[in-house]
């Protein structure tokens, strides 16, 4: 068995509701750093600081892989590659990090559209899209050096390979050591809260978009078949009880589908009026969330024939496939 490689958590503040995210410094034969937090001056400083306690800036590092685009994950990313470090992510990471501008545009005339059906009105639907635009605001542009290809080996990490784990976002990556039981896991698996499978466009002038929570509910059922003994998450502490973890989550998207198949009744609804009705409280902060929150659960339904959909001027509506109408 070969000497493990050291895993150090280096956790940064964020703007953000989900609160601070931890990075990792992983040093084996290489020294690779995993995500740098947002494109704050704190996280900045601190990711700086941190690093300095090992001795290390970041032209010292061998490479950086980041999990995901989000910029809670990617936000220094341009810093470290531009201190000339090997850039690592999925090549599905590429049109949300490069700044593509067609894709920029494709993914806006998507929400505005895919909102527009759901019922959202138009005020709630700009108001998102501000959102996701001061988003992006807390990371930079680049493009990656190298894209990862699933199943392949880390370079310098012995007994590590990569791992495609998408639902949460669409490119998302995460490190795996099956001898050693562990997993770095980005945002797949968070110990206290439940990972959202946000709503993502479809690629560039494809016409499907992908059924996130049924993509991600694929991971999680994937990652039961794992060894995983110890999880390094993107948010909260470590955590050995995965099995149990993925279990729950599993089991809490299969009620949350009952309840919207019965708040469905003999209704037909559009996603934002199940949105009101579920999240009374939180739809017009959270109103992105929700959505996804909302509409993935209907994928789940649609997907196992216990609901159906409808269009009607433009709208769309769901109804229980026994309902009578
Ligand atoms: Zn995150």
């Amino acid at each position: 068995m070969t000497k493990a490689d050291t895993i150090i958590p280096i956790t940064l503040p964020t703007p953000f509701d989900v609160g601070p995210v931890n990075c990792f410094l992983l040093k084996g034969e290489a020294v690779t750093l995993i995500d740098s937090g947002p494109k704050t001056h704190e996280a900045r400083e601190l990711l700086l600081a941190s690093l300095n306690e090992h001795g290390l800036k970041f032209e010292d590092l061998d490479q950086y892989i980041c999990t995901h685009y989000h910029p809670d994950h990617a936000g220094l990313s341009k810093e470290i590659q531009e201190a000339g470090v090997q850039t690592i992510m999925l090549k599905e990471a590429v049109p949300y990090v490069s700044g593509n501008s067609e894709f920029l545009k494709w993914t806006e005339s998507f929400y505005t559209k895919l909102y527009s059906h759901f019922g959202v009105p138009d005020s709630f639907g700009r108001l998102e899209l501000v959102k996701l635009k001061k988003l992006r605001s807390y990371m930079s542009t680049f493009t990656p050096d190298l894209t990862a290809l699933p199943g392949e080996a880390v370079p310098g990490h012995s007994g590590f390979i990569f791992l495609k784990t998408p639902g949460h976002a669409p490119d998302h990556l995460a490190l795996y050591h099956e001898e050693q039981g562990i997993f770095i896991g980005g945002d797949v698996l968070l110990p206290h809260i439940s990972s959202n499978a946000l709503l993502e466009p479809p690629a560039l002038y494809e016409t499907k978009r992908p059924k996130t929570l049924l993509q991600y509910r694929e991971t999680l059922k994937n990652l039961l078949t794992l060894n995983l003994r110890t999880v390094y998450p993107g948010h909260g502490e470590p955590f050995s009880n995965a099995s149990e973890l993925i279990q729950k989550r599993l089991h809490d998207q299969e009620e949350r589908a009952k309840t919207i198949e019965n708040l469905l009744g003999q209704d037909s609804l559009t996603v934002f009026d199940l949105c009101v009705r579920l999240f009374p409280k939180l739809f017009e902060r959270q109103l992105g969330l929700v959505v996804s929150e909302v509409a993935g659960h209907l994928d789940l339904l649609l997907d196992e024939n216990r609901i159906m959909k409808d269009e009607n001027q433009g709208l769309f509506y769901f109804s229980q496939t026994g309902a009578i109408r």
